[in-house]
């Protein structure tokens, strides 16, 4: 058993069909056609080299065959990689790796099992300032991940490093929303294509660059201030809609010379978070660098008020999305778990939603309802306060005792990312918002 990594012949670690080397601290996979268990893939390879066969990594929900309440101690044993950089966007959890777009627009691909985060490649300071993706794209399903910047859109080829740019065609005046301290604008892709927003003085339009043609098109808001705050544009479901306070917004493609963004009012009494500003006098919060809404696999939820209380609207996200409800919530932070699960920690529980049905997975009069809150399988973990001692990261899992992990005041944590699952890693995510991102990993094999 050694390394396919170039250049490495290191042993492997394993436990079921992932592991990672223990020298280059690089994530590997064993070929789910062949099950060869003496031949190791690399976590990105597309053939498997011991059959050939073309393979994917499994979409690791889980902890690598391994339930995350398994993991014994998260009290100790975590580790700490420090990023010299702030990050402002919350990195992407993909193929074992977290990917990190600092705020400065450099690349990292971090193997969790390494001791610090690897950079790649600097894609200019206008790119790490709004949301980026990862996606799948041409006959072979190549990696790349995306980035949207004022003027063109950035991709990286994850297997290869190459680097290629689309210029966005922009009238007079018009300008890529593309900076998140001026609003939730989102990037996101749709088969061939990604979504984003532009803005003139007139129009606020959803822009769709197609990666295969290289072309732009643009539909306009129906709306007659261009002026107006609006949050997305976000793939729910496969229909990309975005909202402004008073409508939700859904693009219809049935006319593919005439694209058109159809309104449908929210007619009932609810006042979303639009503006990033909006967000610190909100009794909802939620980790750095996400936009609002939360989709799920039945549901869109938008965070806001309903009569002065926190509170959702959401949708069910089934033909056709025209059903709002509101589902009343106690005041708190809220986030999605690796299953786009709504979770909310509130002070004294930690509660999961689907669609309008809550469950308490956690109660304990201790927790803080503050900053990050992550739930999996039975598994939770948010900021609990115990007695007179300093903020922990409780631990709580089905059947067993809480477990306290000591992070206490820290000078250097401003802001959560959030938590991510990445090979036999959980991780959680924080910056200063200056100079310096933490990880904490808690490793199922140490
Ligand atoms: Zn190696
Ligand atoms: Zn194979």
């Amino acid at each position: 058993m050694s390394c396919p990594y170039p250049d490495c012949s290191g042993d492997i670690q394993s436990r079921g069909s992932f592991g990672y080397c223990k020298d280059c601290k690089l994530p590997v996979f064993c070929c789910p056609v062949c099950k060869n268990t003496k031949t190791y893939n690399r976590t990105l390879a597309r053939f498997c080299v011991a059959c050939g066969c073309p393979i994917s990594l499994p979409e690791n929900k889980d902890v690598e065959g391994v339930p995350l309440n398994q993991i014994l101690d998260f009290s100790s044993h975590a580790r700490r990689i420090n990023l010299p950089e702030s990050i402002w966007i919350r990195p992407l959890n993909y193929k074992g790796f977290l990917w990190c777009l600092s705020a400065a627009g450099n690349l990292y691909g971090l193997s969790p099992h390494k001791e610090k985060p690897e950079y790649f490649c600097s894609l200019g300071e206008d790119f790490g300032k709004s949301p980026n993706l990862v996606q799948e794209w041409g006959p072979f399903a190549s990696p790349i991940f995306l980035a949207l910047g004022p003027k063109s859109l950035k991709t990286v080829s994850l297997l290869n490093l190459v680097t290629d740019e689309f210029s966005i065609e922009l009238d007079p005046g018009e300008s890529v929303l593309c900076n998140m301290q001026g609003g939730f604008f989102g990037l996101v892709g749709k088969d061939e294509s990604v979504f984003f927003l532009t803005r003139t003085s007139e129009e606020i339009r959803l822009a769709s660059l197609s990666l295969k043609t290289r072309k732009a098109q643009k539909v306009p808001l129906p709306v007659t201030n261009a002026q107006i705050p609006v949050v997305g544009p976000v793939n729910a479901g496969g229909h990309i809609v975005l909202y402004s306070r008073e409508s939700l917004f859904k693009l219809n493609t049935e006319r593919s010379d005439a694209w058109q963004l159809t309104p449908i009012p929210f007619e009932v009494d609810f006042q979303p978070i639009v503006t990033p500003a909006a967000l610190s006098h909100s009794s909802l919060d939620m980790p750095l660098g996400i936009i609002p809404p939360l989709v799920s696999e039945d549901y869109l939820y938008i965070p806001g008020t309903s009569r002065a209380e926190p509170a959702f609207l959401t949708l069910g996200l089934e033909k056709a999305i025209t059903t709002f409800s509101i589902l009343k919530v106690p005041p708190g932070i809220y986030d999605s778990g690796p299953r786009q699960q709504l979770v909310l920690a509130s002070r004294g529980r930690v509660l999961t939603y689907r669609g309008l049905l809550a469950e308490t997975p956690a109660a304990d009069e201790q927790i803080l309802g503050e900053r990050c809150v992550f739930h999996h399988n039975s598994l939770s973990v948010t900021f609990a306060r115990p007695g007179r001692g300093g903020r922990v990261l409780r631990w709580y899992s089905k059947g067993k005792d809480a477990q306290d992990y000591p992070f206490g005041d820290p000078e250097d944590f401003r802001e959560a990312l959030g938590f991510f699952v990445a090979g036999s890693c959980i991780m959680f995510v924080y910056t200063n918002g200056t100079n310096k991102s933490v990880m904490i990993v808690w490793d199922l094999y140490r």
